[in-house]
């Protein structure tokens, strides 16, 4: 399909272009961009062969958004443990729930957060979890751009037949649904992975060829816990035990010391900046400003639903700017156009993808078009700031994956959102999750 999206004002940070274009998408990649011609020949002619021209006066055409770090399946626990720190909410909310969890309830919360997350605009998201067959299957279907880890723990003596899990997810799934999917693998923490299983993941990791996705420093506990048994941090004990010689994503990083920033930096670690999750668990507020003066690439992520408890990435753009100029007293730090960066091209680099992220020719055809006749959009200003701090995600109209439209006018069209809904439903009453006053 050759879609023609003409007419459109193109906000691609840090550049942010004046005129209007008409964008060409074609094979799944953006074949052209061309200052908007006023009449145009139309379809199927030979000058301008297009099997669909959109009109897109008065939208904004914007990358994709990338979603770092997300644990899909636990949607369906969204709500259930709010207002608990992490450790107590893991221990004794999260992980007696999460043994009773099938494959199929797995799937369908994978198709809810799916769904929420394309229609606020979200076309990459990097997932770490288990039943991992069940979220490509959701991943394959739904349309979304994902770069899958099956979650594995080195403690409680299922780390080993979590590994080979984890090995043959890789290997059956790299570059599936034709190159959506691809793969890491997903050490949970330091705190949960000692290290001669550290060891065999690294070994792993190298022969498959795959980076690693692994939650790193999150809460002062883990820090305190670290320092105890290994006498350093959690990127340090990563680093005495060769984790950091593979591609690594580092998820939260909120506890960093000096040294951990030019170890990062030294060892090219990616980092994916969580502010919501962070918040709402008490964990703390990562040293973002002194992260990107450190030259480190950073995404964006939400977390999983049962910690945030949006899939939100216009919420956390508008939070990881603002709670940093809070923490720091200082207004310059983290500005629009940062906060842009990481939450399309830097998250894309931060999965290791590559021309994911910008809207350039020859790059992913992974866009949205966002209306901007909302009041709360007037009047017109910098856009890369109105998409930042005044922007929602119900401004997206149209969301497009690998060149296929996946949502328009309101409707996914690759999730039927009812039978999700039964599902889901179905599921909270099976594991015990409703309310006894609901809504
Ligand atoms: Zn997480």
């Amino acid at each position: 399909m050759r879609i023609l999206l003409t007419n459109v004002s193109l906000v691609e940070a840090p550049v942010d272009s004046v005129k209007t274009v008409d964008l060409g998408i074609e094979n799944g990649k953006i074949s052209l961009i061309r200052e908007h011609l006023s009449a145009s020949s139309g379809l199927g002619s030979e000058e301008d062969p297009w099997d669909r021209i959109i009109e897109g006066r008065g939208r904004l055409a914007l990358p994709g958004l990338v979603n770092a770090h997300t644990h899909l399946g636990m949607t369906l626990l969204r709500g259930y443990g709010d207002d608990l720190p992490l450790m107590v909410w893991l221990q004794e909310k999260m992980w007696p729930l999460e043994d009773q969890l099938t494959p199929e309830d797995v799937y369908w919360a994978s198709l809810l957060a799916i769904g929420e997350m394309l229609r606020g605009g979200v076309t990459t998201c990097g997932d770490m979890y288990f039943h991992m067959e069940a979220t490509a299957k959701a991943v394959t279907e739904a349309g979304i751009r994902a770069c899958l880890s099956r979650g594995i723990q080195g403690i409680g003596g299922s780390g080993l037949r979590g590994l080979v899990d984890g090995v043959r997810f890789c290997q059956e799934w790299q570059a599936a649904a034709n190159g959506r999917i691809t793969t890491m693998l997903g050490p949970h923490a330091p705190f949960t992975c000692p290290p001669d299983f550290l060891h065999k993941v690294v070994d792993w990791a190298n022969r498959l060829g795959v980076p690693l996705h692994i939650h790193v420093a999150e809460t002062m506990a883990e820090v305190a816990q670290i320092a105890n048994e290994y006498g350093t941090t959690p990127l340090g004990m990563l680093a005495a035990n060769g984790v950091l010689e593979v591609p690594v994503t580092a998820a939260h990083c909120v506890h960093m010391q000096a040294e951990d920033l030019e170890l990062a930096q030294d060892k090219g670690v990616r980092i994916v900046h969580c502010p919501g999750s962070n918040m709402k668990l008490g964990s703390g507020i990562a040293p973002l400003p002194e992260m990107l003066a450190a030259g480190l690439t950073i995404g964006l992520g939400t977390d999983s639903a049962a910690s945030n408890n949006k899939l939100d990435l216009w919420g956390e753009m508008r939070l990881a700017s603002l709670v940093h100029k809070a923490r720091t007293q200082d207004a310059t730090v983290v500005p629009a156009s940062t906060a842009l960066q990481m939450a399309t091209y830097y998250g894309a680099m931060v999965l290791h993808l590559e021309k994911v992220g910008r809207l350039q020719p020859g790059w992913a055809a992974d866009l949205i078009l966002v209306d901007t006749e909302g009041l709360h959009w007037y009047p017109p200003s910098d856009r890369q700031a109105s998409v930042v701090y005044s922007g929602q995600r119900t401004d997206v109209e149209l969301v497009m994956v690998d060149g296929h439209i996946v949502y328009e006018d309101g409707e996914l069209l690759t999730i039927d959102e009812d039978k999700v809904r039964y599902h889901i439903d179905q599921s909270a009453r099976r594991l015990g999750l409703l309310p006894v006053n609901p809504m």
